[in-house]
């Protein structure tokens, strides 16, 4: 093979810059190190077992061959009453809502299906690493926009000078990993005002919706008026039923979004597996109980994670949502976060992700570190002691 040879050549050029996950990276690390793994964001639990019972009959009963595109229909019943007894949205299972293979195959059918070359697409930092290189081998632009720090509120006057004609679509994690920030009511009406103003689209990505702590509520962008006909907003099962690889989600839009998202999805994957949709149906439905338990359950392993972190002098941004908590690292001696994270991953026991992996510039998280909190008790409490040998 000559040098020149194309069957030599890595990655495209659009996704060569973005290199190997740090959540890949961190796992593996802390997996060799025999670390705590409090970095990328997976419960070492699993969720109802009434779920995997469901997922193992319908295995064994089918549907194992290809289901409908669009998704199994007792699912996108199910997430239709859900839209409608949480946020009070109505929605047509036939023509707005898509199941996809887990929120990231949402998003990128979305951004795929929608994109054309030299569009633009506004990012709020801190913001997850899926976005920026789907946007790209789109052959679309991402804009930067940062949040305040460490306030989190809307830099309003920065949000409206990026907005343009060329502007595509803005995307809004809410709640936002890793930060936990939960947008206000007046925040989105005010992007509405701004993707009214510029005809563009609003895409959420609300995967933590049921995970809000202090008395905030979601508000998804389908029940924002002026976002109602121009948003698709992303989903998924993994967090709210505490199984992130079973990889169910759903895009749900107007009909004509929808169908932009459908038409990227056929090619994608085609369909999700028909069993975990199946289980799926019947979690989605579940009473209030389950979702109240576990918002609960959170809470308090969002308080034990929290307020031990703080305990040992550190500083600690609680979060309004997600399962993710931020500490300050300026005053610790080390050249950056993931000098911080490689340290306490291999020399303390307990991994961590470093947050300047959420920014484009990554000076604008060099100061933190994320731990995530959705671990049983016991391994928070192990991550805990060796913090606190560390810090003593
Ligand atoms: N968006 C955000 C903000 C996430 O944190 C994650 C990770 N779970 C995803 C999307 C991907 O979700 P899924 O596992 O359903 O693909
Ligand atoms: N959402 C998870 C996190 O933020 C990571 C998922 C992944 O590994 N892509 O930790």
């Amino acid at each position: 093979m000559t040098e020149k040879s194309r069957a030599g050549v890595m990655a495209c050029r659009a996704l060569r810059p973005f290199g190997t996950s740090i959540f890949t990276e961190m796992t593996s690390l802390a997996m060799k190190s025999g670390a705590v793994n409090l970095s990328q964001g997976f419960p070492d639990f699993d969720g109802p077992d009434e779920l995997k019972r469901a997922a193992a009959e319908a295995v064994w009963r089918g549907p194992n061959q290809y289901v409908p595109s669009a998704g199994l229909m007792p699912l996108r019943r199910a997430l239709a009453g859900k839209m409608e007894r949480f946020y009070g949205v109505e929605l047509d299972p036939e023509t707005q809502i898509t199941v996809t293979s887990g929120a990231s195959e949402g998003l990128a059918a979305t951004l795929l299906g929608l994109l054309e070359p030299e569009d633009e697409v506004i990012l709020l930092e801190p913001c997850y690493d899926l976005y920026a290189p789907i946007i790209m081998r789109a052959g679309a632009r991402p804009v930067y926009v940062s949040l305040d720090h460490p306030g989190l509120g809307l830099p309003r006057e920065g949000l409206e000078k990026a907005f343009n004609s060329r502007t595509r679509a803005i995307i809004i994690n809410n709640p936002l990993n890793p930060s936990g920030k939960v947008f206000s009511d007046e925040e989105l009406d005010f992007i509405g005002s701004l993707c009214g103003r510029f005809d563009a689209l609003a895409i959420g990505d609300e995967v933590y919706e049921h995970l809000l702590y202090n008395g905030h509520s979601h508000k998804t962008l389908l029940a924002v008026p002026s976002l109602k006909d121009r948003c698709l907003v992303i989903s998924s099962t993994a967090k709210t039923f505490s199984m992130t690889g079973w990889k169910v989600g759903w895009v749900m839009a107007s009909p004509a979004l929808s169908e932009a998202v459908r038409m990227c999805h056929q090619y994608l994957t085609f369909c999700t597996p028909g069993p975990f949709q199946e289980a799926m149906s019947l979690g989605i439905s579940m009473g209030d109980g389950y979702f109240n338990e576990l918002r609960e359950s959170y809470t308090g392993k969002r308080e034990l994670l929290c307020r031990a972190l703080a305990d040992l002098g550190l500083e600690v941004y609680w979060p309004e949502g997600t399962y993710y908590a931020s500490i300050n690292i300026s005053g610790l001696d080390f050249a950056d976060d993931l000098a911080f994270c490689r340290f306490l991953t291999t020399e303390v026991g307990v991994a961590a992700i470093p947050s300047s992996f959420f920014w484009q510039d990554r000076r604008g998280g060099r100061d933190l570190a994320r731990f995530c909190f959705c671990k049983k008790d016991e391994t928070l409490l192990e991550a805990v002691s060796r913090l606190r040998r560390w810090r003593g």
